[in-house]
C-alpha cells in the first residue's frame, strides 16, 4: 500500500460547485509531489483534506494508513499533530508571539513544548539568531522559514505546503525552497502546491488539476533519466545475482515504488513486463543498462586506483557522476585504466567498443 492513497476523491461545496470530482492518484513514501493547475481547480481543498483539515463527500482518502473520512474529530486534531506538517501561502504566525513561541505552539499541541527543540528547528532554518524576534520583525522569507520550522517540530511524516513561496520574492524563495529540498533529501514525503512550473520541477512528480479533475500525472524529464537509469541499474543487478534474465518484478524493491516509471520504461521499449509480471530487457534496454553499469564501474575503479579512495565509498561516488560521464570521456576513462574487466568489488565491467575482445 503507498504512503497515499487517494480514490474517487469527490469533495462538494453545497449543490453546485464540485470543488474535486472523482480525484485517484498514490504517492510513496518519500516522494515530492507538486500539485499544480488553475486558480479554483481545487488544489487547496485537496491539501485540506490529505491533512485531515476537511473531509471527503465521496472516496477514500488513506495517509499512512489511516482513512481520513472515518476518523472522529478527535483522531482528526490527533491525526493533524502527529503526522502532518502544514505551510501556507499565508504565514498564520501568532502576531504577538515569538518566533521560538510560534513553534512550540505547535509542540505543545503534540507533547510537551520543549524550548530546546523549538529553538534547534529554528536553528535549522537558519533562524537561530531570531528566535525572539516578533513576526513583525522578520522579513516574508524570515517568516515562512519559522512556518517551516513549526512544521517540522513534531517530526510529521507529510510535509503539505500550499504555495509555500506565494508570497515570498526572489531571494527568499530561493532560501525557502533549498530547505524543502533538504527535507527532501532526509527523506521527508512533501506535497506541495505550486503555479511556479520552475519550482514544480523541482520535484519528482507532478499532479495536475482543471475543475477539480485530475488531468496529468507525470515525471519531470531531467529527473526520469536518472530515475530510469537507476532502475535498468536495478534490474541489471538483480540479473547478475539470480544468474537469470527474466525475473519477478516483487523480487525487485524498487519496482513497488516506481511502477509508474517502470511502465514508461516498457513504452520507451527499455524493458519488457509480460502478464505474470516478469521484468526483461529489451535489447536496447540491455544497451542501456550496461553503458550506466559501465560508467559505474569505470568511476569506481578510477576512484579506488589513481585516489585511493575507500571501498566503502566508491558505490555511493560513483553513483554521482555515472550519469554525466560522455560516450567520450567513458572511451577515454576505460584506455587510461587499460581496459579494466572487473571493478574493485570484482564484479564484471560490460566491455566497450574500446575494449580488446576478450
Ligand atoms: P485552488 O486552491 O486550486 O485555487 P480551491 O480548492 O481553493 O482552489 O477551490 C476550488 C473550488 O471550490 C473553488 O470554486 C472554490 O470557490 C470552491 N471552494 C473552496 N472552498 C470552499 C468552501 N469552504 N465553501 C464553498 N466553496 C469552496
Ligand atoms: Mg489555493
Amino acid at each position: 500500500m503507498a504512503f497515499i492513497e487517494v480514490e474517487n476523491l469527490t469533495r462538494h461545496f453545497g449543490a453546485s460547485v464540485a470543488a474535486l470530482k472523482s480525484v485517484s492518484f498514490s504517492v510513496e513514501k518519500g516522494d515530492w509531489i507538486a500539485v499544480m493547475g488553475p486558480s479554483g481547480s481545487g488544489k487547496s481543498t485537496l491539501m485540506n483534506i490529505l491533512g485531515g483539515l476537511d473531509s471527503p463527500s465521496d472516496g477514500s482518502v488513506r495517509v499512512g494508513g489511516e482513512e481520513i473520512g472515518r476518523l472522529s474529530a478527535t483522531d482528526l486534531a490527533r491525526f493533524r499533530a502527529e503526522k502532518i506538517g502544514f505551510v501556507f501561502q499565508q504565514f498564520h504566525l501568532v502576531p504577538y508571539l515569538t518566533a521560538l513561541e510560534n513553534v512550540m505552539l505547535a509542540q505543545y499541541f503534540h507533547s510537551l513544548a520543549e524550548e530546546s527543540e523549538a529553538s534547534e528547528a529554528l536553528g535549522r532554518v537558519g533562524l537561530g539568531d531570531r528566535i525572539h524576534h516578533l513576526p513583525s520583525q522578520l522579513s516574508g522569507g524570515e517568516q515562512q522559514r519559522v512556518c517551516v520550522a513549526r512544521a517540522l517540530i513534531n517530526q510529521p511524516n507529510l510535509i503539505l505546503a500550499d504555495e509555500p513561496t506565494g508570497n515570498l520574492d526572489e531571494v527568499n524563495e530561493a532560501l525557502v525552497m533549498s530547505l524543502f529540498t533538504e527535507l527532501h533529501r532526509a527523506g521527508h514525503t512533501i506535497v506541495m502546491v505550486t503555479h511556479d512550473p520552475e519550482i514544480g520541477r523541482m520535484a519528482e512528480r507532478r499532479i495536475e488539476l482543471h475543475h477539480g479533475k485530475l488531468s496529468e500525472v507525470s515525471v519531470f524529464p531531467a529527473y526520469e533519466e536518472e530515475l530510469i537509469e537507476n532502475l535498468l541499474k536495478a534490474v541489471w543487478h538483480q540479473q547478475e545475482d539470480t544468474g537469470t534474465e527474466v525475473s519477478p518484478s516483487s523480487a525487485l524493491p524498487e519496482f513497488a515504488q516506481n511502477r509508474a516509471t517502470f511502465l514508461l520504461m516498457v513504452q520507451e521499449e527499455l524493458v519488457h513486463i509480460d502478464q505474470d509480471d516478469m521484468i526483461s530487457f529489451t535489447p536496447q534496454g540491455r544497451r542501456r543498462a550496461g553503458n550506466v553499469i559501465r560508467r559505474h564501474r569505470l568511476s569506481e575503479r578510477l576512484f579506488y586506483e589513481m585516489f585511493a579512495i575507500p571501498e566503502d565509498l566508491l558505490d555511493a561516488n560513483a553513483c554521482k557522476v555515472e550519469h554525466s560521464l560522455s560516450a567520450e570521456v567513458t572511451e577515454k576513462l576505460c584506455i587510461f585504466l587499460k581496459h579494466p574487466q572487473t571493478c574493485p568489488h570484482g564484479s564484471p565491467i560490460p566491455p566497450g567498443v574500446c575494449c580488446p575482445k576478450r
